[in-house]
């Protein structure tokens, strides 16, 4: 069997071989095979690859047994878009490429893995946002979360307790690829349900502390001994990472708790919208609004800043104070901004200039970059009459690189080129030897064109010219009907279709002499390229952290921005259980949404005062804006910015949860009403009296007596034993008597106006229940046929007398069985006007007709 194993081995092409001893080291990855001017891939990769990228499946020579090898290809100069694309469907991919220039001496280039991409280990940036972050999350089954950001070299992990909280954190983290311990099923399947695109890895745990604890700082170090979990998924990272040879730019990582911030779980994230909108776009997200921000440092900065708001008062105002000095000096904003748009994501630069991927082109971006934040600085610092305050001062006592400054300035040419192989890198006056080959080739270069002169005057050909290409070097050109005058002394090249290309033997010197030089200077900056970008690549550190001061004022500048465009106002935070903002709005549906104008409302909640507020009100009418504008309030004062009303003072919140909206996990096979228990579960377990909660129309997704009772009961909880503060908004009106009964509970309406069977919604917020859900009104609205109307309205009065006749006289509403129903009134009851569309009211309609013919019988 050995033998013939290997028999059958040597029978693949030398090339087949190494391709295939390439796939042995790495079996899980697809192979972009360099082949001269394209990447090829082989076998089941060229077979997946094809379909991922839709490129053509072709095959190359036979295997052994004289099957067609399957191939598919993707040129070199356009890879990085198939690489990225790749990438996005979770794919790894190994690049294995020449090692040498192909010559003829040599049978086979020799050919060598440098590199393996998987989407969490990344630093292309055709594959990345260059506005969000990339995470490589590893999770273990005791809790353990880390997180590494390759591309800009840092990793943090942190102790979560399982459950809903780990899947916020994961959420939030929003990781391109996962990697759960092997054996962790249940996280495995809590992965698979949150996060149903992310790439998942199951991997053994082998390594221990040791590598995390030398990325700590000292004092982190120490507490590492009690955050066991995380130490052993950093190690989980960072073993993958040295397995795909990333680990060598992870230069600093952090421990973290979830204590430290505003806790949000992934419902909070996604029906807040703060970073996509239910649909899973960008554009009506609240950072879509916010995003004023002129670096792509700056917009990850602001980014993760609203996913992770604070909960340190005085860090906050710090922010915040930030964010007023631009808002108050119009032009330090508009021209420190400026500046900002000068500079180039110097924190992926450093780590691809560390890593050798950096272009002399990107050298010439961090160049650029540094000599503004030079200037940024001095015009910060020279602003006229400012005591300096923190977010300056940490600008102020920066380290601005300003030996990396120098050398690049020195080094490199203004407009250095992408390729690293052509010459044109360095500047005249850097290097002498280049400057003496660069005569050199002048110098032959002029002579030629004064041969060009000599030999039109000698051989009396006018036309006559003197060329270069790439593949034949320098000849004399001369058209066909000149052939006669050519001299004795030309040596014919070749013929071309007008004419022939001749060389003699000064040309032929000359050609020496300039080819020699060139390729000398060519060679000569290739490896003087080398040794700058290892000089700044060791420097990546120094530039990491003048990166993240300049995100910082990046984030300031732009939220100070948004806070003067749209009329913004500083909340005052501190440590009271106080919410009150007057005259609050939307800042995403002022924005996006309301046409007409949005109208102001002020939200109040207050510990000794109304904590729980019930808000009902018609549908369409904002009830869910309200309260959602009250949680989008909280996070961005939070976060350290400004906040969309007149006033704002802000208690500081430790969790904001919300249920919101009911459609947006069907697509996820989970029952509503399942997902609604589910997430009031957590809310009721884990709330604080600190939290601040909004719940939305709670169960709704179930029959309406069950609904009600637990949408009481949850109220009721939260009122006398969680103490939060917290907004519930309701179609149940019953709900209003509870209001009535609790001490910190109040109700609230949106008022709508109505005039015989039509409604004009006021999107006023005002005290007190309202007791009608103006359903009809809203149906005419929608545009529902006024036969349909007519018939509604007769049956409702119909309803109303007989629950009348029905009705239970007060409340005990987990005493009394409920009124019996016909099957009208449940189908009426049920409509869910708002998702209706024409079609199914019609269907209902059909089926409300065959009832009542029933009923009538
Ligand atoms: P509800 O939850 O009461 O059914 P929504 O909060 O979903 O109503 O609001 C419905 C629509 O009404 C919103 O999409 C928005 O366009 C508009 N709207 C809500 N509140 C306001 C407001 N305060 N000012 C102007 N338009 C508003
Ligand atoms: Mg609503």
């Amino acid at each position: 069997m050995a033998v013939r194993g290997r028999a059958r081995k040597k029978d693949h092409t030398p090339v087949m071989r190494q391709f295939l001893g390439a796939k042995g080291q790495h079996p899980d990855a697809i192979i972009f095979f360099r082949l001269g001017d394209f990447y090829e891939m082989f076998y089941d990769d060229a077979v997946r690859a094809a379909g991922i990228l839709d490129i053509a499946l072709t095959s190359r020579g036979t295997d052994p047994e004289g099957n067609k090898i399957p191939m598919a290809g993707v040129p070199y100069h356009a890879a990085a878009g198939y690489l990225a694309a790749l990438l996005r469907h979770g794919e790894k991919v190994a690049i294995c490429e020449q090692m040498a220039e192909p010559s003829s001496a040599r049978a086979v280039v020799p050919r060598e893995v440098v590199r393996v991409v998987t989407p969490g280990l990344c630093l292309e940036p055709d594959a990345l946002d260059a506005r969000a972050e990339n995470f490589l999350v590893a999770a273990t089954s005791d809790g353990g979360v880390a997180a590494l950001e390759l591309s800009t070299g840092t990793l943090r992990a942190c102790v979560v307790e399982l459950g809903p909280q780990w899947v916020g954190e994961l959420v939030r983290l929003d990781p391109a690829e996962v990697l759960i311990e092997s054996g962790a099923r249940e996280l495995e399947a809590l992965c698979k349900q949150s996060l149903p695109r992310t790439a998942l890895r199951s991997v053994e745990l082998r390594g221990g502390a040791q590598a995390l604890s030398e990325l700590l700082s000292a004092e982190q170090a120490a507490e590492l001994s009690s955050q066991e979990p995380a130490a052993r998924a950093a190690s989980l990272v960072l073993d993958y990472a040295r397995a795909h040879q990333a680990d060598s730019q992870i230069h600093q990582a952090t421990l973290y708790t979830a204590g430290d911030r505003l806790v949000l779980d992934d419902a909070a994230v996604r029906n807040l919208e703060l970073v996509r909108t239910l649909d899973g776009e960008r554009r009506g997200s609240l950072l879509q609004l916010l995003d004023e921000t002129k670096t792509a440092m700056g917009a990850r900065a602001l980014r993760s800043r609203l996913l992770e708001p604070l909960t340190d008062i005085e860090r906050i105002r710090r922010r915040q104070d930030a964010v007023e000095l631009f808002f108050a000096d119009a032009r330090c904003r508009d021209q420190a901004r400026a500046r900002l748009g000068e500079i180039g994501d110097l924190e992926r630069l450093a780590v691809r200039t560390a890593v050798g991927l950096a272009t002399p082109r990107d050298l010439g971006v961090i160049r650029n970059g540094l000599a503004s934040a030079e200037v940024l600085h001095q015009e910060l610092s020279t602003r006229p009459g400012s005591e300096l305050d923190d977010s300056m001062a940490s600008l102020e006592g920066a380290d601005l690189c300003t030996d990396v400054l120098a050398l690049l300035r020195a080094a490199l040419v203004d407009e250095p080129p992408a390729i690293d192989r052509q010459g044109g890198i360095f500047a005249d006056g850097h290097l002498a030897e280049l400057d003496e080959l660069r005569k050199l080739s002048t110098t032959a270069k002029d002579i030629v064109l004064d041969l060009e002169r000599r030999e039109r005057k000698r051989t009396g050909i006018g036309s006559l010219k003197i060329k270069f290409t790439r593949v034949f070097g320098y000849y004399i050109e001369i058209t066909k009907s000149k052939l006669d005058a050519v001299p004795d002394d030309y040596v014919r090249k070749q013929t071309i279709a007008n004419g022939e290309r001749f060389i003699t033997a000064e040309l032929a010197e000359l050609q020496d002499r300039i080819l020699h030089a060139d390729e000398r200077a060519r060679a000569l900056e290739s490896a003087a390229f080398l040794d700058l970008r290892q000089a700044i690549g060791d420097q990546a550190p120094r530039l990491h952290r003048l990166a993240r001061i300049i995100a910082s004022i990046d984030t300031s500048a732009a939220l100070a921005e948004v806070a003067h465009c749209r009329g913004y106002v500083r909340p005052r935070v501190d440590a009271s259980r106080e919410l009150f903002l007057e005259d609050s709005r939307h800042p995403t549906v002022e924005c996006y949404a309301a046409e007409d104008g949005f109208v102001p409302n002020t939200i109040a909640l207050s510990p000794e005062g109304t904590r729980l507020m019930i808000l009902t009100g018609p549908n369409m009418s904002g009830k869910s804006t309200a309260m959602r504008q009250a949680a989008l309030a909280v996070i961005m004062a939070q976060a350290g910015g400004f906040v969309a009303a007149k006033s704002a003072r802000i208690g500081i919140v430790d969790r904001v949860y919300t249920r919101v909206g009911a459609s947006d996990h069907l697509a996820r096979g989970q029952s509503t009403f399942m997902v609604e228990m589910m997430e009031a579960s957590a809310i009721l377990r884990e709330a604080t009296e600190r939290s601040f909660v909004i719940l939305d129309e709670i169960g709704r997704g179930t029959s309406t007596y069950d609904g009600l009772a637990i949408a009481w009961a949850v109220a009721e909880h939260l009122h006398d034993a969680t103490r939060c503060r917290a907004i519930f908004a309701t179609h149940y009106h019953e709900l209003c008597e509870l209001a009535d009964r609790l001490d910190n509970a109040a109700n609230y309406n949106v008022a709508a106006k109505e005039h015989d069977d039509s409604m004009v919604l006021l999107h006023q917020l005002v005290p007190g229940g309202s007791n009608r859900s103006y359903g009809l009104a809203v149906a005419r609205l929608a545009g529902v046929p006024p036969v349909v109307l007519a018939r509604a309205k007769t049956k409702l009065k119909e309803l109303e007398t007989r629950a009348e006749a029905a009705a239970v006289p007060q409340m005990p509403l987990f005493e009394a069985e409920p009124p019996p129903r016909s099957e009208v009134d449940a189908t009426l009851e049920a409509l869910d006007i708002e998702r209706m569309t024409p079609v199914d009211a019609l269907v209902t309609l059909a089926r409300l007709r065959d009832l009542t013919r029933h009923d009538d019988e």
